[in-house]
């Protein structure tokens, strides 16, 4: 293998010209020719031919069986070959996807519709899997501990436990599972969030609160607001409103798409409150109290209050099991610190523990489709060093969202991102590989805009952004 040749590079800007944002999940598949794709029939069920690397009596234990981890796990066996194993854990027998959550809401799609079974990871590649959760990490002895009190012992630990919510706004983790959900990890709090927003009349009011960045999907909350004032004003009548308490001083992502939804789409519902702080919610009565920019106190009524608290890495919190372990060096103790071209942990260099998707802290955002495509560059980096290589110096990635903005119509957001040797962080790249222009850093680029054709090439993306993960 070349580790110069950044095969992936080149895929993933091509890629990105030609089919926009809806394919984009593959972007990065397969890196220098490592495997052979070859797809034989067995018995009814497809195999995949492994890579042959000559790699033997290695050890993954990959933990967290969401965006990044079943990626990583899949990639590991895909490029590593047999003589990787690869065991995932996981405590959750599927995985709910929050990709497409928001469309619980307003009723058009099912929880159900959005969860997936990770079988095809062992039936396809081989993949072990263990379900529990992980407690305890010895750095030392390259073990981890379980939670039914087992231990893996590893060459690698890949962890990918995705995000925690803080008590915050005087609100608990009770109040988030019965009163006040947040639905920020999809499950039965969108169920509950769900039936409480079906429950409204015309004239009730929904108060959702959004956390300063960085938090999970930039877009995520105003997408959001947008469907369930959609939903509103179809379902129940043209009084309802939606108060949007934004913790930061403007919208995080697709400002033109969220700014035309607010004051033009959905203008009359949505009250968009940008620079609140000093929130408080009573979970029993609904009342939401905030300060303004202005420094004024408000106090709102709410018929559903749907708080997204901050969040931070899985195991970071007090004593747990990241924080135990030292992992969390990134702001404020919240956040995994990586190198960008390997994930492998800043906190313990060469312990050859790595920390992908949400609970990384990359410069690229918390998303979905990122945390695919760093799962990716993990994967390679970690088989390169089974081999005795460097990791590829020049990794690319890209990241794609599309936003539904009504129950039929949706804009995107997308960006490819390149490997800054001088600083060593991930910043977006224009045409060519240049992430500057005329001197100003480079920008996503956003839908020009909001349409039913975005809406459907959401569904492709979607699949696809799957059907790679997990398929
Ligand atoms: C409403 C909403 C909409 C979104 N829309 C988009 C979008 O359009 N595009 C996009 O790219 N992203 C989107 N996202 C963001 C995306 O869902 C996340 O960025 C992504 O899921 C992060 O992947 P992850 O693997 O880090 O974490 P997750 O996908 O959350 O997976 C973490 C996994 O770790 C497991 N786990 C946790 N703790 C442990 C433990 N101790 N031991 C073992 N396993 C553990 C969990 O069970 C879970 O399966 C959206 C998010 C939300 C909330």
């Amino acid at each position: 293998m070349d580790n110069k040749q950044p095969v992936a590079a080149a895929l993933s800007r091509r890629q990105i010209v030609a089919l926009g944002a809806a394919t984009l999940a593959a972007s990065t598949w397969p890196l220098a020719g490592r495997a052979d794709d070859k797809k034989t029939s067995s018995s009814g069920s497809t195999t995949i031919a492994l890579a042959n690397t000559g790699i033997t009596g290695k050890r993954v234990v990959v933990v967290g069986g969401g965006m990044a981890g079943m990626t990583a796990a899949k990639y590991l066996r895909l490029w590593g070959g047999p003589g990787v194993q690869v065991t995932l854990v996981d405590p959750d027998a599927v995985y709910t996807s929050n990709i497409m959550s928001n469309l619980v809401l307003n009723g058009s799609r099912t929880v159900a519709s959005l969860q997936f079974k990770r079988d095809a990871l062992t039936s396809r590649y081989g993949v072990l899997r263990k379900a529990a959760s992980l407690v305890a990490i010895d750095a030392a002895a390259h073990e981890v501990t379980l939670s039914d009190g087992s231990r893996l012992g590893y060459d690698r630990l890949v962890l990918a436990p995705g995000v925690s919510f803080d008590d915050a706004y005087g609100l608990t983790q009770t109040d988030y599972d019965t009163r006040t959900p947040h639905a920020w990890r999809a499950g039965p709090q969108t169920t509950l969030l769900r039936q409480r927003i079906a429950a409204m009349s015309n004239g009730d009011t929904f108060v959702m609160t959004i956390p300063k960045a960085p938090y999970r999907c930039p877009p995520g909350p105003y997408e959001r607001a947008c469907l369930v004032a959609d939903y509103l004003k179809t379902a129940k009548g043209p009084n309802c409103r939606v108060v949007v308490l934004d913790e930061n001083l403007a919208i995080q992502a697709e400002r033109h798409t969220f700014e035309t939804a607010f004051n033009q789409i959905h203008a009359g519902v949505i009250d968009y409150v940008p620079g609140a702080f000093g929130i408080e919610i009573d979970a029993a009565s609904g009342v939401v109290r905030y300060v303004d920019a202005l420094g004024l106190t408000r106090t709102i009524a709410a018929r559903v209050v749907n708080p997204i608290p901050p969040h931070r890495a899985v195991g970071s919190a007090g004593d747990g099991w990241m924080a135990r372990a030292g992992l969390n060096n990134g702001p404020d103790g919240r956040w995994a610190g990586v190198d960008m071209l390997s994930y492998e942990t800043t906190a313990l260099p060469g312990s050859g523990i790595h920390v992908l998707g949400d609970a990384a802290v990359t410069g690229m955002p918390k998303a979905g489709h990122v945390a695919n495509q760093e799962a990716k560059i993990c994967a390679d980096a970690i088989v390169r060093a089974f081999l005795g290589q460097g990791p590829d110096p020049a990794p690319v990635a890209n990241s794609a969202c599309y936003s539904p903005v009504t129950a039929g119509t949706a804009s995107w957001l997308t960006a490819v991102y390149q490997y800054d040797p001088l600083d060593r962080r991930m910043k977006i790249a224009a045409g060519g590989g240049r992430t500057t222009i005329n001197g100003a850093p480079a920008t996503a680029t956003e839908s020009a805009v909001i349409s039913s054709g975005n809406f459907q090439d959401m569904g492709v993306w979607f699949k696809t952004l799957m059907a790679d993960t997990a398929g």
